[in-house]
């Protein structure tokens, strides 16, 4: 990144060569993912951050659509999304878009059947979060298209659209639009270990977007803006070393997160993992949601981030409310249940020193009375 900050500053836009230094770097980090992502090197836009991919995919996708036909557009959302695309949707809600927000199972998994049943020809697209960020559980996104492909058929057209939130999943799992029947996708830098500031939106056809942002036409004129090289540059770095080191990262860090829950068990305190068990194949390793049954969410946090031991409930935005987690209650867990559960991430730079230390503390603090 840092020759980009100093040496090759210029703007990719500009066609003297400084700002071709920086328009080539621009390109080879957009090469980066289109061999990844097994798709066309125009088929990539980067923005500043997966909140802004997901409005963009959202609200894009249905200016698009109503340019082209009438009544009310429709959009289906899991109801276990990052804020970035539930918000959006109730934004879309007040423009007069018909929201569903689709039902998850007690494990967190979207419910298959209502969705098939809530698809109509008005619908414009289907958002369904890939890894989710609370609790970790996969979608089977496969799955998911396959029903979507069939409506399309019957509709005859390219409505609706699939578009997925796969921030969470990159570290641990291919993401690959074709294969995963995906027409947008969302991914963001400092999900992998990139500098933050920058994210990706894959899109089969720009034809299908309306642009979020007008101006000098940056990003195939769907997200005008300089584009900022450092922090792409990074992006696309982070996204080879976490490719490369991805079945490295999926051991170590399944490892570390059933070396806490073995703690935990030993140690004789009362908790349960909320969603799927680790080791389970529909989720990913990386984030562990554990009810305390009787003791406050808050209050531990409280006393976990003076111990030193960085936790959350709900999201990172979220944490800061005392708002009860919506991922938590979309899977039907009790109130109760709810203000007694906590967060926590096993990152690639977590030792199982930090392991052993923070179950320590994690002890001393459940064990007050
Ligand atoms: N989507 C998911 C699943 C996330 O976990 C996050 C980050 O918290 C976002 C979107 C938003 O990403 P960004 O911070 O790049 O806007």
């Amino acid at each position: 990144m840092l020759p980009y900050f100093e040496l090759a500053y210029g703007n990719p836009g500009s066609l003297h060569f400084l700002g071709q230094e920086a328009m080539a770097a621009l390109d080879k980090s957009r090469e980066v993912f289109s061999r990844f992502l097994k798709c066309d090197f125009r088929q990539i836009l980067f923005t500043s951050s997966a909140t802004e991919v997901n409005n963009l995919a959202l609200k894009g996708a249905v200016d698009k659509w109503r340019e082209n036909n009438s009544g009310k557009p429709k959009i289906i959302v899991s109801g276990i999304e990052h804020e970035s695309v539930l918000e959006t949707a109730r934004y879309l809600e007040k423009k007069g878009v018909e929201t569903f927000y689709l039902p998850v199972n007690k494990d967190g998994e979207a419910e298959i059947s209502v969705l098939e049943k809530e698809i109509t020809p008005q619908t414009v697209l289907v958002s369904i979060i890939y890894a989710n960020n609370e609790v970790g559980t996969l979608q089977n996104l496969t799955a998911i298209s396959e029903i979507i492909n069939g409506k399309r058929k019957e509709f005859g057209g390219d409505y609706p659209l699939f578009h997925s939130d796969a921030v969470q999943a990159f570290q641990f799992t291919e993401c690959v639009p074709g294969e995963l029947g995906l027409d947008l996708m969302t991914l963001s830098s400092h999900k992998i270990y990139g500098p933050k500031g920058a994210a990706l939106l894959y899109a089969r056809d720009l034809n299908l977007l309306e642009p979020l942002i007008y101006g000098g036409g940056q990003e195939f004129g769907l997200r005008s803006g300089t584009e900022n090289i450092p922090a792409i540059v990074g992006f696309a770095k982070a996204a080879e070393l976490v490719a490369a080191e991805r079945q490295e990262l999926i051991e170590r860090i399944s490892a570390l997160s059933e070396l806490f829950v073995e703690k935990l068990s030993r140690e004789g305190v009362k908790f349960e993992i909320n969603g799927l068990p680790l080791g389970n194949n529909k989720r990913i390793p990386g984030i562990l949601n554990v009810c305390f049954p009787g003791k406050s969410a808050e209050e531990l946090l409280t006393a976990l981030d003076l111990n030193g031991l960085a936790a959350s409930a709900g999201s990172a935005c979220r944490s800061r409310s005392p708002e009860p987690s919506y991922v938590l209650e979309a899977m039907g867990l009790s109130g109760e249940k709810i203000k007694s559960s906590l967060r926590f991430s096993f990152g690639a730079q977590i030792v199982p020193k930090d392991i052993e230390d923070g179950v320590i503390i994690l002890m001393k603090i459940l064990k007050k009375p």
